[in-house]
């Protein structure tokens, strides 16, 4: 992985809701939208890529890559731009977007239609594996997508995704794994997940699924061999890259903080 890429995901949380001075970067700002099964991310970076601002919210808008709640889904992400727009006192035109791997002409289309009708024009569509490999430098290597829903195998060859495929197993299986296993609902099941006072005793319940999506990473891989490259919010669980190697017997690689690869990416394509 292009190690300058990694200060990029030192974009922190922490910082929701400060104002951002803008005279410390150079303009205009790019903008990343990602609609995902889980979460809505919007990014914020500067023209030479580096870390503005991000905004994020758990949603449920979009399923198997089809916005589902498009009036939601518009909702939440005015809301997010309207925050960054407060943090940064300037107003957010433009975005670049991005589809998942594998949906229909008419799914991106709709996709492109809510970041329209939150107030941004959109500049760019891009594909989610490609802004991956983008953010992470890859040259060659397989990209292991790990989100909410699926989890989706992408092989770079000299730069350019060859191919994608996904699967639906994500992160929400883990939690309903927890939430079985614990008589907890979905969404205590879900912070309980993220907890690392718990990270013993999650590891455990949810090792079958990690070893599944290892499993799954295999069976996408063709002639081409790893390196393998984390991304995705579930790939924020410690240790999930020691599952895959122990799994897949080669090399793998996890950013800083995977959640934002994607997200990052898609506005670096700007
Ligand atoms: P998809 O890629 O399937 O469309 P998405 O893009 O919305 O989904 P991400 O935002 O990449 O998905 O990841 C969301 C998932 O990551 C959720 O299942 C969430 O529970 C999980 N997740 C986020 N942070 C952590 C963490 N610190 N530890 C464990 N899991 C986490």
């Amino acid at each position: 992985m292009d190690r300058s890429n990694e200060y990029l995901l030192q974009m922190d949380a922490t910082s929701e809701k400060e104002f951002i001075d803008l005279k410390q970067f150079v303009l205009p700002l790019k903008v990343g939208v990602d609609l995902g099964t889980s979460n809505i991310v919007v990014t914020v970076l500067d023209q030479e890529n580096r870390p503005v601002a991000f905004e994020m919210e758990s949603a449920n808008v979009v399923k198997d890559g089809i916005v589902v709640q498009f009036l939601d889904a518009v909702r939440i992400l005015e809301k997010l731009k309207s925050r960054l727009e407060q943090r940064l006192n300037t107003k957010l035109e433009e975005a670049a977007t991005a589809i998942p791997p594998g949906i229909m002409t008419g799914n991106t289309k709709v996709i492109s239609n809510v970041v329209e009708n939150a107030g941004f024009h959109v500049t760019h569509v891009i594909d989610e594996p490609e802004a991956a490999a983008v953010m992470m430098g890859i040259r060659d290597g397989i990209v292991v997508d790990i989100g909410g829903g699926t989890t989706g195998v992408s092989a770079v060859k000299d730069g350019q995704i060859m191919y994608s495929m996904d699967e639906p197993t994500g992160g929400t299986h883990m939690t309903l794994v927890i939430s079985g296993a614990m008589e907890l609902e979905f969404s205590e099941a879900e912070q309980y997940k993220k907890s690392q006072d718990n990270y013993q005793l999650v590891f455990t319940m949810i090792q079958p699924v990690m070893e599944k999506m290892a499993h799954i990473t295999r069976s996408f891989m063709r002639e081409q061999e790893g390196p393998i490259y984390l991304a995705g919010g579930t790939s924020c669980l410690k240790g999930i890259e020691a599952v895959f190697q122990k799994y897949l017997g080669i090399a793998v690689y996890k950013p800083q903080n995977p959640l934002l690869v994607t997200p990052i990416g898609i506005a670096m394509s700007i």
